[in-house]
């Protein structure tokens, strides 16, 4: 990765002051986001901005601050492209590991780390991605509209019926199909 260094704490320059992280990267810099590209019909638009404040007020590093970043996905009903914008408050904490090195004291404050919601840290450089990319694939939706009322794309001929107006007969709803227009209808 060669922009490590942008989402990257040291802990020794940490210890003197609060660090400021800002930085602009392709989604496609970040592992997990690359990923999910390739597994759905997702795409990345924006890169993924950041502006975040690392703080070691006492026994927890805290980072926190905004991610932005646009994806473009199919509309759940026409399949036409939506661009969803994210834009996410973030909040990561983490525990030092001690600076002694004995294992169990280290196995131990792993433990309660992880009771507490803490992400353990080992080493004396905090790589903040993956707790990222955690934060924005938490908030992609798994539907999106192009608009709340998608007319969607006719069942016979596929002709989007946002743009167009086809003369197919409708084939009448069998109960499975019935019920569930209801339950969309419901929503
Ligand atoms: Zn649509
Ligand atoms: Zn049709």
């Amino acid at each position: 990765m060669k922009n490590a260094r942008l989402v990257e704490i040291r802990l020794d320059k940490l210890k003197t002051r609060p660090q400021e992280i800002v930085f602009c990267e392709p989604a496609t810099e970040f592992h997990a986001l690359a990923e999910l590209t390739e597994q759905s019909g997702l795409e990345f638009i924006e890169p993924l901005r950041g502006q975040l404040l690392a703080n070691w007020p006492g026994d927890v590093i805290k980072v926190s601050g905004q991610i932005s970043t646009t994806v473009q996905m199919p509309c759940s009903r026409c399949l036409s492209d939506v661009s969803w914008e994210l834009n996410l408050d973030v909040l990561v904490c983490y525990s030092p590991a001690s600076t002694d090195n004995s294992d169990a004291l280290d196995h131990e404050r792993e433990l309660s780390s992880d009771d507490l919601g803490l992400v353990p840290l080992i080493g004396d450089v905090i790589d903040i991605r993956s707790e990222l990319e955690q934060e924005v694939i938490m908030a992609i939706p798994q539907h999106v509209l192009c608009m709340e009322d998608c007319a969607g794309l006719c069942p016979v001929c596929g002709v989007d019926l946002n743009q167009n107006k086809c003369k197919c007969e409708r084939p009448i709803f069998h109960q499975g199909l019935a019920a569930l227009k209801k339950v969309k209808i419901e929503k």
